[in-house]
């Protein structure tokens, strides 16, 4: 089977986002790319019955090469991401994650940016910035979300979501996750009070460090 690994991790990944109440539904979608092809999520279907047989594969034109179910209608979201080359380190995007995260949503309802609460900004970028809203599915919504991508690797989308990447589906995900967190800690925190903000050098000084973290 073409792409049979990706079509597997897309899947598992899939069924994670549900799993982890980063999307209700058939919301969000995910993608992973080898070379020039891309395995993404199909358009409305539940992922709890997703088999890697069902999962569409695309070229970057968006071109459905193998698999019968139509692909996610965000599909010019992620080919946008892969036709970006590279990351702001230089290395291949490899997978695209897109959720409906409840903190993260209810951010970009009312800010312009991911306030720097916590120095873990710092995995998506000096900033996450929020991208202006447009309709689901658009070019229009890839262009926004793209702007907003610049030089980071992750951004919420405007009364929408969020998009966040990476050279594999664990690093696109795993940022999913900590944006998700992120934004839960500053809800809070704002609940209770006037939450101190870090400023911009500290941010653009853990990016640095965290290039040398975990396990070598
Ligand atoms: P799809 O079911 O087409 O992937 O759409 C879900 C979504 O989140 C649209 O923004
Ligand atoms: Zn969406």
């Amino acid at each position: 089977m073409l792409l049979a690994e990706e079509r597997e991790a897309v899947c598992d990944y899939a069924r994670r986002m549900v799993a982890d109440g980063l999307v209700v539904g058939t919301s969000g979608n995910v993608s992973a790319r080898a070379g020039e092809l891309v395995a993404v999520t199909p358009t409305g279907v539940d992922y709890d019955t997703l088999t890697p047989g069902d999962i569409p594969v695309v070229d970057l034109a968006g071109s459905t090469v193998d698999g019968s179910l139509r692909p996610t209608s965000e599909l010019p979201m992620h080919l946008a991401v892969y036709g970006k080359a590279e990351d702001p380190d230089g290395h291949e995007i490899g997978a695209v994650v897109h959720t409906h995260s409840v903190h993260a949503t209810a951010v970009s309802t009312v800010a312009a940016e991911v306030p720097p609460i916590h120095y873990l900004v710092a995995l998506i970028g000096p900033s996450v910035r929020v991208a202006p809203y447009a309709t689901y599915g658009t070019g229009e919504l890839a262009a926004s979300m793209l702007s907003a991508l610049e030089g980071r690797r992750g951004c919420l989308l405007g009364n929408h979501g969020t998009v966040t990447y990476g050279a594999t589906l664990h690093d696109a995900y795993h940022r999913a996750s900590q944006l998700e967190w992120l934004c839960q800690v500053w809800l809070a925190a704002r609940a209770a009070g006037e939450p101190r903000l870090l400023p911009r050098p500290e941010i653009e000084h853990v990016v640095d460090k965290l290039r040398g973290y975990g396990q070598k």
